[in-house]
């Protein structure tokens, strides 16, 4: 079976998030299982390009409106992801550092999501499945089924996934314009409440599509910026399938991210010299509990209530703890985060940026993981903290709820229900007492870096629903 992933983000050719991690390692699991599984993605300028060798494959032309583009198609040569990378390069609009935040945005994916189906058609290749990632690859199902150039592709499988339903990439009725030739009395299947809405496409015209968790599944059904009731009527056609973790990648006896490695075995003493060496490089006091915080600072994460968070936990356990931030986003956040590092820094650090070398060292020397999140389709950093050992302490939702169980409920991580600070100050709190039992602390550990969190069941949940009838 030849399954043809596409997306913007493929760790470790381009990563902004989840999404990243996700389309890296699904398809190196379902090549385990004989699955010709590849991956199509935009180029980038970024190091991976320049570090691998590539050939190319396909060498054409596409307009949108009066312009041509050339495109290239560019296969890496030596599969050194476990699988075939094709990245789509069109000067001038694929050709540039970033994965996202340009005001073209919109042309480029429409152009990304043209390039390959007119590459595909050209070269008489028929994937058995196109697997569609989020809004950006969004067109794609609609293009197959009702663009006249593509009608080689005509009837190929469909599936979609919802990585994060809150980006659609709604665009003006306008921009139909840079769309491929279309069956005009077909444009009902791009609209949704008068502008074209990508994410609806998707769950209109693919066979099957997916979110990333039963969890968040069930959240869509009730409220899904808008697209709830299309959900709802598609429900044939929806399914939760819960993203694992590349256990090669993030594995502490392994990461080639870690100054000191350890094991289920030998996790007291390895997780001690990670902590320390964080909290010297961050002026923290090893002796204290250290919780930290890693991910985009935006509403969905939470992380506007990180301030309050941090000055209301240090303030109300007089310093007993330690946190350290790693992320970016709004500016707002930043900036007061930097004024509390100077009033608490004793017990607070923080790192603003993209770092994924230092992601991987928190998740090793942390104590604890904070997730305050007000939605999480899936949400991969509990795993990869249990993976090495630390504690999450996560808000009740998405795909929080299927994969932490709290202690109380025999479980092995702290929860809460209401996305407010009182709650999560209550959870640290809580988090404190357990931390001073040394025991159990050393048995949660153990457990939670014995838990599977790996792909191989849910790969299988894939290639079902590519089966499927
Ligand atoms: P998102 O909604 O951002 O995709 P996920 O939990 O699905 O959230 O995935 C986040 C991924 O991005 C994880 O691999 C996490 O370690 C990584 N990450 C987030 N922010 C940063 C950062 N500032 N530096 C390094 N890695 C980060």
């Amino acid at each position: 079976m030849k399954v043809f992933h596409l997306s913007v983000e493929c760790f470790p050719v381009a990563k902004v998030g989840g999404l990243a991690d996700v389309v890296g390692a699904l398809p190196k699991y379902q090549t385990k299982m004989g699955i010709d599984a590849k991956v199509v993605m935009p180029w980038y300028n970024k190091p991976f390009v320049n570090e691998n060798e590539f050939e190319v494959v396909f060498d054409g032309f596409i307009h949108q409106i009066h312009h041509m583009y050339q495109v290239l198609v560019m296969k890496e040569k030596h599969n050194v992801l476990g699988y075939e990378l094709y990245l789509v390069k069109i000067p001038g609009l694929l050709d540039r550092d970033q994965v996202y935040g340009y005001f073209d945005e919109s042309q480029q994916f429409i152009a990304f999501q043209h390039a390959v189906l007119h590459w595909l058609s050209a070269m008489e290749i028929r994937p058995d499945v196109l697997h569609c990632h989020d809004y950006h690859t969004g067109l794609v199902p609609f293009m197959v089924e009702y663009c006249q150039d593509f009608d080689f592709l005509k009837g190929v499988k469909t599936v979609g996934t919802i990585h994060n339903g809150e980006y659609q990439g709604t665009m003006d009725w306008q921009m139909s314009n840079y769309m491929p030739r279309f069956d005009a009395w077909k444009w009902g299947l791009l609209d949704w409440n008068g502008r074209i809405n990508p994410l609806a496409t998707m769950i209109k015209c693919c066979h099957e599509f997916t979110a990333v968790s039963q969890g968040y599944m069930h959240e869509l059904f009730e409220d899904a910026q808008g697209l709830q009731d299309l959900i709802r009527q598609e429900h044939r056609k929806a399914h939760g399938i819960i993203n694992g973790i590349d256990t090669e990648v993030w594995n502490p006896m392994t990461d080639i991210m870690l100054n000191d490695h350890y094991s289920k075995e030998n996790f007291e003493e390895g997780k001690e010299k990670n902590k320390k060496w964080l909290c010297e490089e961050y002026g923290l006091n090893p002796e204290l509990p250290l919780f930290a915080f890693i991910g985009r600072f935006a509403g969905e994460k939470g992380a506007d209530m990180l301030p309050d968070i941090v000055r209301r936990s240090i303030s109300e356990t007089e310093g007993a703890l330690n946190i350290l931030i790693l992320g970016s986003g709004n500016p707002q956040i930043e900036n007061t985060l930097k004024q509390l590092q100077e009033e608490f820094h004793v017990n607070f650090a923080m790192d603003l940026g993209y770092k994924e070398a230092l992601s991987h060292k928190i998740y090793a020397g942390a104590d604890f993981l904070l997730m305050p999140s007000r939605v999480e389709p899936c949400g991969l950093n509990q795993m990869y903290a249990m993976r090495y050992g630390t504690i999450p302490i996560v808000r009740y939702t998405g795909g929080l709820k299927d994969t932490v169980t709290d202690i109380s409920s025999g479980g092995y991580g702290l929860n809460y229900t209401f996305p407010g600070t009182d709650d999560a100050v209550h959870a640290i709190k809580r988090a404190l007492y357990l931390y001073d039992d040394k025991e159990e602390m050393q048995n949660l550990r153990k457990t939670i870096m014995n838990l599977d969190f790996s792909w191989q069941k849910s790969a299988e949940n894939y290639v079902n629903l590519y089966r499927k009838n």
